[in-house]
């Protein structure tokens, strides 16, 4: 299906590394309607390859460096060190700010997760990083890659929790959301014990936030988490000698 090429523009990125200047495209708000949205957040638009999300990292084709608009622009001169180093050396020239398939989405968070590793970004960032390239799998129907990211970015998101550091790095996550989040992705990777304790605690704020919607999904879930763990449980039962029904 040929996509709607109006839903994008070209937005003019500076590289923080090289201050190269490029375009790279970005979908414009609003430009897409909204299909459904799973219980962590990833949502389906009518046209998919118009997701915002194929669109969030912006790769400097002159250099490799990759962004988003959450990464810091200063950097100090041991990661500029780094960056030169493990990136622009060897980068091969190569062009990210057109259409982009999901592959190339791929490529370009798989580029801005070594990117925030080398320069530290917050673990609000590295988690958000790894939660969309989960989902990118997701769309590609590729469970086993999505669960091995949906893993890093549970983990991610517990450190940031510990430090706070979600408070600063993304504006749209509250203390209730990040508990509800962090419970839902140890659902989806199977760490039951975890997510229980995550959706207590995101339940216990429940006279404590507005979020009431987040507090009713964290029930929901929570019961859904016992519910498999059960049921998992159940499965690893060896399984009891069955005779065989007489013939008749
Ligand atoms: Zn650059």
């Amino acid at each position: 299906m040929a996509i709607n090429l109006d839903a994008l523009y070209d937005k003019k990125c500076t590289c923080h590394y090289c201050k190269n200047q490029f375009l790279s495209k970005r979908v414009r708000s609003g430009s897409q309607k909204v299909l459904k949205r799973d219980t962590d957040f990833c949502t389906y638009y009518q046209q998919q390859l118009l997701n915002p999300i194929i669109y969030t990292v912006s790769v400097c084709p002159a250099c490799g460096y990759a962004f988003t608009d959450l990464f810091s622009s200063f950097m100090q001169p041991h990661v500029r060190q780094r960056i030169r180093d493990n990136i622009w050396v060897k980068w091969q020239e190569k062009e990210y700010g057109h259409i982009r398939t999901y592959d190339e989405a791929i490529a370009a968070y798989k580029l801005a997760i070594y990117t925030a590793m080398l320069k530290e970004e917050a673990h609000s960032v590295k988690a958000g990083l790894y939660l969309r390239l989960a989902w990118l799998h997701r769309f590609q129907k590729n469970e086993q890659e999505e669960l091995r990211f949906l893993n890093l970015a549970a983990n991610e998101y517990e450190k940031s929790y510990v430090h706070s550091d979600y408070i600063k790095g993304d504006k749209e996550m509250s203390e209730t959301r990040i508990l509800y989040l962090i419970g839902e992705l140890m659902r989806r990777v199977e760490k039951f014990d975890q997510a229980v304790s995550y959706f207590s605690r995101a339940v216990a704020r429940k006279d404590r936030t507005i979020e009431t919607g987040i507090i009713s999904m964290a029930r929901d879930q929570w019961s859904l988490a016992r519910e498999e763990y059960k049921q998992k449980q159940a499965s690893k039962q060896p399984a009891e000698s069955t005779e065989s029904e007489p013939l008749s």
